[in-house]
């Protein structure tokens, strides 16, 4: 491919680079959004997730996959042919006993296959820390993949990185303003591409706070000590999305009056994590949900309120 700079990209015609609103979008949100800018190139979002896309990606996946993994594949049918590529990142660890699910290291070659008849070009970034390739590597190769210079891909990274901080630090001061409220607090444990979609984890936060308990997000944390704070739970446990959930209990443990833990059908990871979660933190209030691709939230608002009850009779507000 042609290397060319930022500038030239913009006067001939910016690329258009479709990401999927679905599993690491809701991480990586601001650093795609500004590597992409930086060089010059436009990016579109799939929109919210709907019943529509959760449907499409039902019928596309394995049906061993996971929820998330099909919602993913409903948001990436949405983009087909209204951009030139779609961001599908391999992320396979950060280092040693630093891992992510199988399911970020595998899904580009399942998206690839998935949607091999149609004329989408996809772009990946490969993370692998272990094969020495971190993420500022993946991402200058991803520049040079997508044509640019590595110099510009690099300023590109490190102005996004800049960002993405500034924009952590902001979003995690207002969780943890959340941790004074006076009204009942639940900690949510979910991963981000849970909790932060529109169609299964919104409706539990928006359920929550009608019933004036103060939902906070266990993912939004100061990922570094979270996982410091994690080992102290589980020196063993290797999966980075979980350490960080596991070391966010471990931070706030006793600001909130219960935990809700909430999975996607039939996550591996989770199935195991949050069982070590209720036999670790005794004591604490635990209600367990996982969400499948089912109608209906009846069943769903019982749980949540049944749970909310027993923490209001706890605190005597009830
Ligand atoms: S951690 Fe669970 S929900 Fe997330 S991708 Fe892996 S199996 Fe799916």
């Amino acid at each position: 491919m042609k290397e060319r700079n930022s500038t030239a990209a913009i006067s001939v015609k910016a690329p258009v680079i479709g990401l999927p609103r679905a599993m690491l979008y809701d991480r990586y949100e601001v650093l795609w959004k500004s590597f992409f800018s930086a060089l010059g190139m436009k990016g579109i979002v799939s929109k919210p997730t709907n019943k529509a896309m959760i449907e499409a990606g039902s019928t596309l996946a394995i049906d061993e996959a996971c929820l998330s993994t099909k919602i993913y594949l409903g948001h990436i049918q949405s983009l087909i042919g209204k951009c030139d590529y779609i961001l599908v990142p391999r992320i396979s660890n950060f280092g040693l006993h630093r891992n992510m699910c199988t399911k970020f290291e595998s899904l580009y070659d399942v998206v690839c296959n998935v949607f091999r008849n149609t004329d989408q070009k996809f772009v990946a970034y490969n993370v692998d820390v272990l094969q020495k390739i971190d993420e500022e590597k993946a991402f200058v190769d991803l520049g040079t993949a997508l044509g640019y210079d590595r110099k510009t891909a690099q300023k590109a990274y490190k102005r996004a990185k800049r960002n993405e901080s500034e924009d952590w630090k902001k979003k995690v001061h207002e969780e943890e303003a959340l941790y004074k409220s006076q009204s009942i607090k639940v900690l949510i444990v979910a991963h981000s591409y849970v909790l932060g979609d529109a169609y299964i984890g919104q409706p539990v936060i928006d359920y929550l706070k009608s019933m004036e308990v103060t939902p906070i997000r266990a993912d939004v944390v100061d990922r570094k000590e979270a996982l410091k704070q994690s080992a102290k739970v589980s020196k063993t446990l290797k999966w980075e999305l979980s350490r960080e959930l596991m070391g966010s209990i471990q931070m706030h443990r006793d600001k909130v009056d219960g935990l809700i833990l909430l999975s996607a059908f039939p996550c591996g990871p989770d199935s195991m994590v949050n069982e070590m979660i209720i036999r670790k933190f005794t004591g604490l209030p635990i209600l367990n949900i996982v969400l499948d691709n089912q109608d209906g939230t009846a069943g769903l608002e019982t749980r949540l309120e049944s749970f909310t009850d027993i923490l209001k009779l706890k605190k005597g507000v009830l």
